[in-house]
This record gives structure tokens, C-alpha cells and sequence, in this order.
């Protein structure tokens, strides 16, 4: 009956403490801003899953559903692939 079970009860016991950590983790970096390959500038946001957005000039990228790929080479791999 303590606020501890309580939390621990609401993902089960089946999914454990290393689980509900990555699930914290994925939301973090799902809402982090990440550097625009183009203007260079920390103002890409995700806009929808596997969609990230740069506030500045407007380019799209197609990333990873919760966190857009740090490797730069894969980025613009991804953008001249679209066009
Ligand atoms: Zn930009």
C-alpha cells in the first residue's frame, strides 16, 4: 500500500527497473533538439515518429522514430535518398 508498489505496479513486474529506464531514456531523447546538417544549427525537432524538422531552414530529415541518428554521414545519406 506504499506510493513504491504503487509505480512499480503500473508496468508489472514482468518488465523490471532496466526497462522502465530505457523507456525513460527513449522519451528524453525523443524531445531533445539535434544539430541540423544543413544551417548547423541545434534546431531540429521531431515533428511526428521517424520525422525531424529544422525550425531554422526547414529541412526534413527522415530519422529513427524517438531519436534522429548522431552519425552526420547517415543524415545526409538520408536527405539526398529522398530527393
Ligand atoms: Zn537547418
Amino acid at each position: 500500500m506504499n506510493k513504491k508498489t504503487k509505480l512499480a505496479g503500473k508496468f508489472g513486474a514482468k518488465y523490471g527497473l532496466s526497462i522502465r529506464k530505457k523507456i525513460i531514456k527513449i522519451e528524453e531523447s525523443s524531445h531533445k533538439k539535434y544539430i541540423c546538417p544543413y544551417c548547423k544549427r541545434k534546431n531540429i525537432r521531431r515533428i511526428s515518429a521517424g520525422i525531424w524538422q529544422c525550425k531554422k531552414c526547414s529541412t526534413k530529415i527522415a530519422g529513427g522514430a524517438y531519436a534522429l541518428t548522431t552519425s552526420s554521414s547517415e543524415i545526409i545519406d538520408k536527405i539526398f535518398a529522398k530527393k
